[in-house]
């Protein structure tokens, strides 16, 4: 029999966010995989879970110690997997480790917690019910513009991280590609001590950014773009004008437009047979 790889979310800051379930599952693995020994030690120190046995899992050694970790859970042992802080997968080491489980027919299971994603989306005010999570965006080039230009277009709730030394010119990029007024939610140092929620608009973030130099952990939630504005019945006219000056049947027509501008299919085709 396989044994079970078992994903335990950490605390993001506050070390009482460590569930009971969390240190039972931890003190039971036979061995855990953990980015960084001394900080998981740390940890594990404070509650009393010293002596663990350690398999370090980071993005340069996560492709071969999945192999390691796949080894060991066939021959039947149980393995926690942590990251530094929150969900491991989340921005964080475990998706390939996963995979690998999986595809040799192992058991993956979590014991879940929290996650600085969703702690900030549930506290930002701004609609919970779709979201999308970037991630870190792309730092520089043509990557950057088009995952700006998709999130400035995105309707979603936008949930983004990024790290004190790049937030001025994150959200200074977001300012031009979603305009200043769109709202944002700039969440910094979650559970922790000096936990700041700003609730604000891109120009008032890029501003407060650079007159206080940006210190400590950030999320970025970002309100999802309006839906266009309804096309007027001229522009309904013109755009109708177009395709039948291109050869198309009124009836055709109508329906192009109507499904371009989410407009209602009968309101436009009596427009068309309306236009001489
Ligand atoms: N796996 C983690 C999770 O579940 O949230 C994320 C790890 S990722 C390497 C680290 C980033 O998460 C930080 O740069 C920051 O954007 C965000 N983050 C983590 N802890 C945070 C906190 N306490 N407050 C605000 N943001 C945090």
């Amino acid at each position: 029999m396989s044994g079970t790889l078992v994903l335990i979310a950490t605390p993001i800051g506050n070390l009482g966010d460590l569930s009971p379930r969390a240190i039972a599952a931890i003190s039971e693995c036979d061995a855990l995989c953990c980015e960084d020994t001394r900080r998981t030690g740390l940890m594990l120190n404070h509650f009393g879970l010293a002596g663990k046995t350690y398999i370090v899992v980071n993005e340069h050694t996560e492709h071969d110690a999945s192999r390691e970790v796949v080894e060991r859970l066939l021959a039947g042992e149980t393995i926690g997997l942590v990251t530094d802080a929150g969900t491991p997968g989340i921005s964080d080491p475990g998706e390939r480790i996963v995979r690998a489980a999986i595809a040799s027919g192992i058991e993956v299971s979590a014991i879940p917690g929290p996650a600085a994603v969703i702690m900030a989306l549930i506290v930002s005010g701004l609609p919970t019910s779709r979201f999308v999570f970037e991630g870190f965006i792309p730092r520089s080039g043509q990557e950057r513009s088009s995952v700006l230009t998709e999130i400035a277009a995105e309707r979603r709730t936008v949930v983004m991280y990024e790290a004190p030394h790049r937030l001025e010119r994150t959200l200074a990029d977001l300012e031009v590609a979603c305009g200043p007024l769109r709202r944002i939610v700039v969440a910094r140092e979650l559970t922790k001590l000096h936990e700041e929620i700003r609730r604000t608009s891109l120009h008032e973030a890029v501003q407060h950014a650079r007159n206080q130099e940006p210190r400590g952990e950030y999320v970025l939630v970002l309100e999802g773009a309006l839906p266009p504005e309804p096309a007027t019945e001229e522009q309904l006219e013109e755009a109708l004008r177009r395709e039948l000056a291109n050869g198309m049947s009124k009836r055709d027509a109508a329906a192009k437009v109507a499904l371009t501008y989410g407009a209602p299919k009968r309101l436009v085709y009596e427009l068309a047979l309306r236009l001489s």
